[in-house]
């Protein structure tokens, strides 16, 4: 049996946020990752300005990390394309380096990390927590921050809609392609399944993309058989990957929700950032910024000795804003007529982009700027 004041599950960056804001206000803090070592995850790898700013307060520089910088973003139905700038830089890092730049900063700062370690189940009792690990290990706690992702817990969890699968290929483009994709963000949608390109370090190309499961099911598993669907169904998509290297045999999988989610009820008293707390749509590219920002919050709630449901109220009011809108422009976006309407709407217009990214932020990153 171990004594941590705070566990934290999950060595993703909400979990390593968490872990290093506690260790670094000199709290006692054990950090539990499943995972042995760093590895790739399904993502766009796109950092948001509240990402950076957040990145920054916690010390990691993604720059010095290799990040580019992106300052365009293009979006593409299968009949229109239309451009904008972003209304702030954005960065693009592979998660490989950014989780294990994270988790490092929490290890540097005080926290114990515990990796190769999954965590089975939770208990309360009068004391706090009892979290049992894999290893046999039982760690005793006052407070616990569940930061698994899109992973449940047992014992804690409520279930989720998992009808999308989200995929992710990294890939070496052609000269052509890559200064055509310099400073750019693009997305291009279909029917139900949105797709995300842009360069991250080294001349890496990320194609990241959310498809209904029963798509990928009839596409057929490999990326020989997903860039065939891509590329009939997006001639805008099928240029940029046209002489593109595949650098993995096969797509990452992961399976995700089909719209926003926030987490609602506090039956436990538990810390939940991340993922575990909010999913919003991938398309923003600021599921991120959720994670750091969540773990930031629940840092001063255990700091200044506030209870979780306190903590709960002020993630929602945080993240509600952005998480509502998002969910109706991915719906929007995967209908072809609501599609067509936003684009047509967008060339008219050329102010709504840049509305519908700055108000997909959580409002903090406005806030400071
Ligand atoms: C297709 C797709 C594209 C996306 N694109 C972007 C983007 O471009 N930009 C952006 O900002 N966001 C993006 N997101 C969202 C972003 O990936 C997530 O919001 C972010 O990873 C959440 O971080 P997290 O720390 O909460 O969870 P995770 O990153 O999932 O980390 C959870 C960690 O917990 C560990 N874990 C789980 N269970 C246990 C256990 N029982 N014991 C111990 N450890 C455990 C896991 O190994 C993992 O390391 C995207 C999401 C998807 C699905």
């Amino acid at each position: 049996m171990t004594w941590a004041e705070t566990v934290v599950i999950g060595g993703g960056p909400a979990g390593s946020a968490a872990a290093c804001g506690l260790a670094r206000s000199g709290r006692d803090v054990m950090l539990i990752e499943r995972t042995a070592k760093p590895h790739h995850k399904v993502c766009g790898e796109f950092l948001s300005v509240e990402t950076r700013m957040q990145l920054q307060r916690l010390g990691v520089d993604p720059l010095a990390l290799g990040a580019v910088p992106i300052d365009h973003v293009a979006v593409h139905s299968s009949r229109r394309s239309v451009s904008s700038e972003l209304p702030f830089r954005a960065l693009s890092l592979s998660r490989y380096r950014l989780d294990d730049a994270l988790l490092r900063c929490a290890q540097s700062t005080g926290a114990r990390l515990n990796r190769n370690v999954t965590v089975k189940s939770v208990m309360q009792d009068a004391s706090g927590w009892n979290v049992f690990c894999d290893n046999g290990n039982t760690i005793q706690c006052r407070h616990l921050v569940v930061a698994t992702g899109k992973l449940g817990l047992r014992g804690i969890d409520d279930t989720r809609d998992g009808s999308m699968v989200g995929l992710k290929m990294h890939l070496r483009p052609s000269l052509e392609v890559h200064r055509a994709l310099a400073g750019r963000v693009e997305l291009f949608f279909l029917d139900g399944c949105y797709i995300g390109l842009e360069l991250i370090e080294d001349g890496i190309a990320n194609l990241c993309l959310v498809v209904p499961r029963a798509t990928m099911a009839r596409i057929g598993p490999g990326w020989h058989a997903l860039h065939g669907h891509l590329a009939s169904a997006l001639p805008s998509l099928a240029e940029r990957l046209a002489g593109a290297e595949p650098l993995w045999d096969k797509p990452m999988a992961v399976v995700c929700p089909a719209g926003g989610h926030l987490h609602r009820e506090q039956k436990t008293a538990v810390f939940r950032v991340g993922d575990r707390l909010a999913h919003i749509p991938p398309f923003t590219g600021d599921g991120l910024a959720i994670a750091l920002g969540t773990a930031a919050l629940a840092v001063e709630h255990v700091r200044l000795g506030l209870s979780p449901e306190a903590y709960l109220a002020a993630a929602r009011q945080l993240t509600a804003s952005p998480i509502r809108l998002a969910s109706v422009v991915s719906r929007l976006a995967m209908h072809r007529g609501g599609r067509n309407l936003m684009l047509g709407a967008a060339a008219c217009a050329p102010g709504l982009i840049e509305t519908i990214v700055r108000r997909t932020r959580l409002i903090l990153a406005f806030d400071d700027s």
